[in-house]
């Protein structure tokens, strides 16, 4: 239950922290590629200009963004091109995202990952503050765009010839647009046009138009919906600069991005005056539009009212608006919800129900490192889930509007949980390094080496994430190792210091003979040490040293008990 929301800078910008937060409480707010974009162009004019955005700033841009309830959809021009090749879109106010994989949860459940778009990855970097060289890329491409500062005056006079038409106003723009592109004669150019304008490459191209001919040349507004719907902007836009009724400012080519955005959310938000004078006429009948300072004057009349709460009423206002029968935001609830009288928001719920609920949330949490599955139709989809991160400053998820490390988890439990991650990260890259050692190998302790256990790696499978991630997590700590073994395998457990299993790795080839002339010399101190089958003879094993005349990586144990 979601009414989503599309968002222009002008209006982005004139919003606060708490407004936006607010905002992404009633409205699922859907990030453009274009909006993101605009931002980091904000940011590097000040690099061009020699000041260069604080950190500060940075952070402060990527905090208004909270990814974790937002959503970033995909770049307009992938989504056109997947339907021109036969990939239905979805044009119903739900976000278009990049699927990752399909998976199945442990109880049978089909579902969709959410990939991380490359957005994304920079609102994160963002958030520490980090405007780094792949921010530098992104705006190189932004730059291309823009600074073209002519681009519309010369598209302007090569379209004005004599010829072409000139509109008094914005509806008989709109009806002869319509009139243009449902003309049966045409199909084949605006087909041609699109592949043009929107950079598909020629055997794409072949290959649309083997699928347009198969299906007897349809009209476009069939055959692509999508397609057709940024088709109309263009036209919309071309003709209404050609009869002035569209000014030749640069960023108007910019801002005529987010129309092509339109059809994925319920709601567009924007105070540009080329947007006012669009959007009504690409707006579907159940899509409103709303100018930026109302919008603005809503969300701060909302904020208002909810810091005159004590903070366990707001928390009641994470997910649903406060009523107040003058707000724009509680009309369009009352209007899609039918809100407050069919609200169950706030109805108790169950220990066992909250519980249930809880198993569900780790059943898709654990799906998420799922296998891929193959799933027929999108609509056989049970669940959809999407990794997101929050981080200490971003709004706590209780709905209190204060700081997450002001809130709910304090300074010192953030920091525990991320440890906590972090090992987590590292205990699955030893268990995947080790998984792929061919066999285990023990050696004597010599003059100048100790008695070692050597993981012996193929070539081909040389992974060294397993020992780095034992000495990262042990540094010089005491290491115990204890083992099992089963068959020709042994299984190895590596101990912490409190004699509590850290990890446990998956069996591994070994010689029974050698484990027990091993054992029998009782070494008290023993190390570890990563090995490679020699290639040639695929008999020695050859100890790898990361770089000449320095001594190979090694992690000590003092205990080895089987
Ligand atoms: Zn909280």
């Amino acid at each position: 239950m979601n009414i989503s929301i599309i968002i222009d800078k002008s209006t982005f910008q004139s919003l606060s922290f708490e407004e936006l937060y607010r905002l992404s409480c009633y409205y699922k707010h859907i990030i453009t590629p274009v909006l993101t974009m605009e931002i980091l162009g904000d940011l590097k004019k000040e690099v061009q200009e020699g000041k260069p955005p604080s950190s500060e700033r940075v952070k402060d841009f990527a905090n208004k963004l909270f990814p974790m309830e937002t959503i970033v959809n995909s770049h307009y021009k992938a989504i056109l091109k997947g339907e021109l090749l036969g990939t239905p879109v979805s044009l119903d106010g739900r976000p278009h995202v990049d699927i990752k994989k399909a998976v199945a949860s442990e109880s049978g459940m089909k579902g969709f990952i959410i990939k991380e778009s490359e957005e994304e990855k920079s609102i994160y970097k963002w958030k520490e503050g980090n405007f780094t060289e792949a921010d530098l890329e992104l705006s190189a491409i932004w730059r291309m765009t823009t600074t073209q500062e002519d681009l519309l005056e010369r598209l302007k006079k090569s379209l004005k010839s004599d010829s072409s038409p000139k509109f008094k106003n914005f509806d008989e723009l709109d009806k002869s647009v319509n009139e243009v592109l449902s003309n049966p004669e045409i199909q084949e150019y605006l087909l041609i046009s699109l592949l043009e304008n929107y950079d598909i490459d020629a055997n794409t191209g072949v290959q649309i138009f083997g699928r347009w001919n198969q299906q007897g040349k349809p009209l476009i507004k069939e055959f692509a919906p999508y397609a057709f719907h940024c088709l109309r902007v263009d036209t919309l836009f071309h003709f209404g600069l050609t009869s002035d009724l569209i000014g030749t400012r640069p960023t108007n080519r910019v801002d005529l991005e987010y129309l092509y955005y339109l059809p994925f959310g319920h709601v567009f938000t924007s105070n540009d005056k080329v947007h006012k004078k669009l959007a009504p006429l690409l707006l579907r009948n159940d899509q409103k539009f709303i100018a930026g300072p109302d919008l603005k004057l809503d969300l701060k009349n909302i904020v208002e009212f909810l810091n005159s709460l004590e903070i366990d009423e707001r928390r009641k206002f994470k997910s649903v608006p406060p009523i107040i029968e003058s707000s724009y935001t509680f009309q369009l609830w009352k209007e899609y919800f039918n809100y407050p009288i069919q609200n169950n928001g706030d109805r108790e719920i169950s220990e066992a129900e909250k519980e249930m609920m809880k198993e569900k949330m780790r059943e898709f949490e654990k799906a998420l490192e799922g296998d891929y599955i193959e799933l027929e139709k999108s609509d056989d989809a049970e669940f959809i889930i999407k990794k997101s991160w929050i981080s200490k400053t971003d709004p706590c998820y209780c709905g209190s509007g204060k700081k997450l490390n002001e809130c709910c988890i304090p300074v010192d439990k953030f920091r525990e949980i991320v440890i906590n991650q972090i090992k987590d990260k590292i205990k699955k890259e030893i268990i995947d390094s080790y998984s792929k050692v061919d066999h285990v190998r023990f050696s004597h302790s010599t003059d100048k080496n100790l008695p070692a256990i050597i993981f012996v790696y193929k070539i081909s499978n040389l992974d060294p994430k397993g020992l780095l991630g034992l000495l990262r997590y042990f540094k010089n700590e005491e290491l115990k190792i204890s083992a099992k073994i089963e068959g020709k395998f042994i299984i190895f457990s590596i101990i912490e210091k409190n004699g509590d299993e850290f990890v446990a790795l998956n069996p591994i080839p070994c010689s029974l003979q050698q484990v027990k002339s091993f054992l029998l010399k009782n070494y008290n101190k023993i190390c570890i040490l990563d090995g490679l089958l020699n290639p040639e003879n695929k008999r020695d094993v050859i100890i790898i040293i990361p770089e000449e005349g320095v001594e190979p990586r090694q992690i000590i144990i003092n205990e080895f008990k089987i």
